[in-house]
């Protein structure tokens, strides 16, 4: 039996990269899944790959919606719980970084960006979950949040108000996983290190850049140690283990690093000790 039979999991920002993965994957370990996002055509595209895989049309929902608004947040509880009667596995996955077009980073970035970024990457979660609750409670179901590395404790001049918005959220999750556990509900995250998704695009690099940042980090041990960087099934796999409570129960209010090194490595370790020794 499927390890995610009769389970309904709802994936926020599953139009794309790592939620897409993860509602995939969960759809193909026997769950019904409600995927969501803005841009229809890219949910469509992440709906026929799940169907693709032998899952039956009746196992998914689509949802296209703006996950800043109440109503929409409304909307998605509304209609899961009316097609597929309960929730068992809430993923807020969905988040973004905003830039500056005129280059502006850290604390000289418009004020209004931080409001943007806290916007769907906090306070989305902490509504949709308050609109999720009762269903997560009376399943005694799980919520993965996906967090960043960018969270800390390094610091992020450079993408300041996203990193804000991450340390945030793991707060959220250490927080709320103690006033659910009482109910019977987990709650964990998952940190990613570099995924090459559509976040490059969607935070308005130009096309390609986000990818040759990307091959500039795998290619300098310091950045990743691991010299690959991570593919959205990496991360939608550690998400569907903090889902599966067989294998986690004893994890609560944890969020799990995939950075394939990434966070170890610290500034004077990028330099060769003994060629400085000797030099
Ligand atoms: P993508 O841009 O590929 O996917 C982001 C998803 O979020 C899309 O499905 C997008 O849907 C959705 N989304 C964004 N804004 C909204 C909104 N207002 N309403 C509804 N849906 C929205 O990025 P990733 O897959 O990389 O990002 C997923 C998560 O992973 C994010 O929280 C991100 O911060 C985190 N992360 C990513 C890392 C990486 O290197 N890629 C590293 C660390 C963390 P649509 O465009 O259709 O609205």
């Amino acid at each position: 039996m499927a390890r995610f039979n009769g389970k309904v999991a709802l994936v926020t920002g599953s139009s794309n990269g790592i939620g897409r993965a993860t509602a995939i994957l969960f759809a193909q370990e026997g769950a019904k899944v409600t995927i969501t996002g803005r841009n229809s055509q890219r949910l469509e595209e992440t709906k026929q790959e799940i169907l693709k895989s032998g899952v039956p049309d009746s196992h998914v929902l689509a949802v296209v919606t703006d996950l800043t608004s109440e109503k929409g947040q409304d909307e998605l509880i509304d209609s899961t719980i009316q097609k597929f009667g309960r929730l068992d596995i809430l993923v807020n996955n969905a988040g973004t970084a905003v830039t500056d077009a005129q280059g502006r980073t850290g604390l000289d970035q418009d004020v209004s960006d931080f409001d943007k970024v806290m916007q769907i990457n906090m306070r989305s979660v902490v509504t949709l979950t308050q609109k999720a609750k009762k269903y997560l409670i009376e399943s005694k179901g799980e919520i993965v949040n996906v967090s960043s590395i960018a969270a800390g404790p390094q610091s992020q001049p450079e993408m300041m108000y996203y990193a804000m918005s991450k340390s945030a959220l793991d707060q959220f999750t250490r927080s709320t996983a103690i006033s659910l556990i009482q109910h019977g509900v987990r709650v964990n995250a998952v940190s990613p290190g570099c995924v090459v998704t559509g976040i490059g695009e969607a935070i308005g690099f130009p096309p390609g850049a986000f990818e040759k940042l990307a091959a500039f980090w795998e290619s300098h041990k310091e950045c990743i140690p691991s010299g690959k960087t991570g593919q959205p099934i990496d991360i939608a796999n550690v998400i569907a283990f903090l889902a599966d409570r067989k294998l986690s129960s004893y994890i609560i209010g944890q969020s799990i690093v995939a950075d394939g090194g990434s966070t170890l490595v610290m500034g004077i370790q990028a330099h060769d000790m003994m060629s400085i020794l000797t030099s």
